[in-house]
Formats: structure tokens, sequence, C-alpha cells
């Protein structure tokens, strides 16, 4: 039986290809994208992650804690104080709202005493700790996948594996592609394309379609924004296109790091040059992941990053289709 990771199953997407989609989203990824909008999947081992504004300050993930990374912080006036013994008192106090005269606390997690063991995230009711991924196997995927079959059959949808970076998982998600390729599922792979040929030649004859992100073409600023070089990248899109697959280019607008004339044009003359390339797809950059980061407890890298503006989308559409491109702004 074979397993892997991953971290979500959304259903009933539609932004991941065509029609109404299933899109699995396995763990890890080689790249650390300054705008990753899933921090969480970075890392093939489930992270843990701590949403304070659903915290109850129960305590009762203090106590599990084996390795004691988890306190609390007393902001009364005597300063620290023990953790609640009684839990469920203190969780009906709380649920009431009988707990307003008691000093609020903050809960503190110290991360380098952590090993993500995730003890924490069992006994937590409010959904404060939530572990980033989980361990699952092919059938398990499919049961849910299958279950959606009407959906896509009356909109021309099918099943996405995204990530993290899908490729890094190459026997499940080869394993998955081929069980979809039995139920005759539409399959679509969501790609930064920084992964080793022999990957994709694992995986490329079970794919019906291919979403590869582009997202600079200068090989200095693209290991500065991402961890990585893009020459691997570059050469993996030209090789599936070659052979005939069917590719969406995807492009993540990020302002101030690759919406500039000169990145907008090798982008579209590197595009244009590709055969089989079924169009681009423009995502204006968002900064809704910023809470994830917090989550994590890790820095965000554009703090003062807004999304592109219309005219900024428009703009790099225009460009890109001076290429002769087919461009869609999402
Ligand atoms: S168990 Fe959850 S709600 Fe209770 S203190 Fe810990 S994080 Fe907060
Ligand atoms: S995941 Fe980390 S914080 Fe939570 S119980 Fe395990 S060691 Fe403690």
């Amino acid at each position: 039986m074979v397993s892997g990771i991953i971290f979500d199953i959304k259903k009933y997407s539609i932004n991941d290809g065509p029609g109404i989609r299933t899109t699995v989203f396995l763990s890890g990824c080689p790249l650390s994208c300054w705008w990753c909008h899933n921090p969480e999947s970075q890392s093939r081992t489930p992270e843990l992650l701590y949403r304070s504004n659903r915290c109850l300050a129960c305590g009762a993930c203090v106590e599990v804690c084996p390795e004691g990374a988890i306190s609390l912080a007393c902001h009364c006036e005597e300063g620290a104080r023990s953790v609640p013994t009684k839990q469920s008192q203190t969780m009906q106090e709380i649920a009431s709202g009988k707990d307003q005269d008691r000093p609020r606390n903050d809960i503190i997690t110290d991360r380098e005493k952590c090993t993500g063991c995730q003890t924490c995230v069992s006994v937590c009711y409010s959904s404060a700790r939530q572990s980033s991924g989980y361990e699952t196997t092919v059938n398990e995927v499919m049961a849910q996948v299958k279950r959606e079959i009407p959906f896509y059959d009356e909109s021309g949808g099918g099943v996405t594996f995204s990530g993290g970076e899908p490729l890094m998982q190459p026997t499940f998600l080869s394993k998955l592609l081929k069980a979809c390729r039995q139920e005759e599922i539409h399959t679509t792979v969501d790609t930064s394309g920084f992964a080793n040929w022999n990957v994709f030649e694992q995986i490329r004859g079970d794919a019906d379609l291919f979403l590869f992100d582009l997202k600079h073409m200068d090989g200095v600023r693209h290991r500065e924004v991402t961890g990585v070089p893009n020459e691997v990248i570059l050469d993996n899109l030209k090789k599936l296109a070659e052979r005939g697959h069917k590719i969406l280019a995807r492009i993540p607008l990020i302002p101030g790091i690759n919406d500039d004339e000169e990145n907008l044009h090798a982008s579209g003359k590197f595009l244009a040059s590709l055969p089989s390339l079924q169009g681009v797809e423009l995502m204006g950059y968002h900064d809704i992941a910023q809470a994830k980061y917090e989550a994590l407890g890790w820095e965000y890298k554009l703090p003062n990053t807004h999304p592109p503006t219309e005219e900024a989308m428009s703009h790099a559409a225009k460009v890109l289709t001076s290429y002769r491109l087919q461009v869609t702004i999402r």
C-alpha cells in the first residue's frame, strides 16, 4: 500500500485547471518563495500551527507537552501563575463568559524545544493548534476523489495534484495518477518544475495537463526570491513542451519582484518559443497567507507588499499578449 503525506484535499476547486476539481495538496517543497501562500506545505514532515486568535488559554497543551515547550505567560499583578488544573471547569468558565475577571494568559511555544510530536494538537478543542499534514494512502485519497466524479463529468473537471511540490513524492504521485487514469478521471499536475527530469519521466505519461509556474527569468533573482536556481525549471518546461504535453504556464505577479518590463518581456519571449503551450495564467499576488506565517512562527518576507492593481495586471497581460500568448488574468 503506497502512502504519502498530504496537507489538504479541497473539493469544488475552480482555479486549478478546467471544470470543477478536487485539489490534493502534497506536502514538501524544495522552494521557499517569499510570497508562498502555503508555507505550511514546505516541509515534508507536518508543521505545528498555532493560531493565537482561536486560543482559549485553557492550558491543556501546556500540561501534555512532553518537551516542556509550551508555557503560560500571565499578565496578572502577581506575575506568572500556574496552569489551571481543572481544565474542563476552565473551559466551561470560558464558554459561559464567567472567566472575564480572570487575568488574561498568553500561550507561548518555544519552537526551539518543539519536536513536532503533535501531542498538543490532540488536546486542543478550539483548533488553535493544528498539524499541517498527515500520512495517507492512495486508496484513502481515491475514496475521496471518486465521490466527486459526477461533478467532474458534468463540468469537464477532474483532479489536480498540487502542493507544496507534488513531484517531491514521485511514487505516491505516480500511483495516484495511475489510479485516476483507471477511473478515467482527468488529471492535472501543478508544479514549480524544480525536479530531476527522471521524475517527470516517471509521471508525465499519466498526467493530462501541467500547470507550470514561471516565477522569474533571471537566474540570480530567481535564486534570491525562491531559494533555488531556475535553469532546471526552464529546461524541464522546454522538454515537456517539446514532447507535446498540454501545459498552462502560471505567472504569479508579485509587485517589486517580477513585474518589471524586463522580466515580463523575457517571460513572454520564452513562453512564446514553446510548442504545445495552451496559454498563460497571470495570478495576482495576495497577502492572505500572512496569518499562516504567524501561526508557524516564521518571518513574512513581504510585509509591506500589496496586491497588484487592476492596471498592473492588465499591463502585464498586454505585454504577454504582444508575444501572441493566450493570457487569462486570475
Ligand atoms: S489547548 Fe488550545 S485553547 Fe487550550 S491553551 Fe493550548 S492552544 Fe490554547
Ligand atoms: S508538537 Fe511541540 S509544542 Fe506540541 S506537544 Fe509536541 S513538542 Fe510540545
